[in-house]
């Protein structure tokens, strides 16, 4: 018997440095000291957002990427997460309204765009139309999946494709933000929404700060592809808080509820 705490039981904040108990960051992942949001898995997102969820049929790879050594980063990867992919699909309830939602995972491959994501979010999105639900994205992406080469990239336009679709079909559609999100997934349906929010403190872009840094030459101002900036610069519609963002989001399908 070791009289160490178990592993897991104590994380330290990346902000504050402060060590900090599993049961302090609670459910939300907030550090009680200073308020830094610890990213949420998919699972954690789900609870945070559905009362009831109901997960769609899941769309698996149908033949893997001889990209070097990737297969084994996905196995870790699913190991890790538990998840099958970057992206969890079902109906969700929340505050008695049904709703499609989709959910990214930042700690499965950085939340990246891949096919099999694609293909989910196409599915989420036909669904929608189909029951005639709102459509609620949590989006948290590093951007493409590279070691799917172009075919990932192809991603980017036949799911915003099928984004404009559903919003042509009218129904309510409402993407969040969250950090990160960036590349391909911030350049094509990120901020295809009616209603397009963000968590706080979220980062939005496209290239990595150091990237346009190198780049350009110039410093970058601090608060430089934060959502705050974003909302600011009129890019958003909200700034929302990770205590606030289940009652928002119930308030919003509630507002844009059909007849
Ligand atoms: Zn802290």
């Amino acid at each position: 018997m070791s009289h160490l705490p178990a592993v897991g039981t104590w994380r330290q904040c990346p902000k504050c440095q402060r060590n900090v108990h599993r049961l302090e960051w609670g459910s939300l992942q907030i550090c009680p000291h200073c308020g830094y949001y610890l990213r949420l898995t998919a699972t954690q997102r789900l609870q945070q957002l559905a009362t009831e969820f109901q997960p769609l049929p899941e769309i698996t790879a149908a033949a893997p990427f001889a990209f070097p050594g990737y297969q084994a980063k996905l196995a870790q990867a699913q190991q890790q997460t538990g998840a099958t992919e970057a992206l969890t699909a079902g109906v969700a309830t929340l505050q008695q309204q049904r709703f499609m939602l989709g959910v990214m995972d930042s700690h499965f491959m950085m939340g990246t765009l891949n096919m099999i994501v694609g293909a989910r979010l196409r599915q989420v999105i036909a669904a929608a139309k189909t029951q005639q639900l709102p459509l609620v994205l949590v989006i948290a992406s590093g951007g493409a999946r590279m070691q799917e080469g172009i075919l990932s990239l192809l991603q980017m336009n036949t799911v915003l494709a099928a984004y404009d679709d559903l919003n042509a079909a009218g129904n309510y559609t409402l993407n969040i933000l969250t950090d990160p999100t960036m590349g391909g997934v911030s350049a094509s349906f990120a901020f295809a929404a009616d209603t397009v929010i963000a968590e706080a403190g979220a980062t939005i872009g496209f290239a990595g700060k150091r990237v346009i840094q190198k780049t350009s030459r110039e410093p970058l101002p601090p608060a430089f592809q934060s959502a705050a900036s974003l909302y600011q610069q009129g890019q958003l519609d909200a700034v929302v808080a990770r205590t606030d963002l289940a009652a928002v989001v119930g308030q919003l399908l509630r507002l844009h509820q059909r007849k």
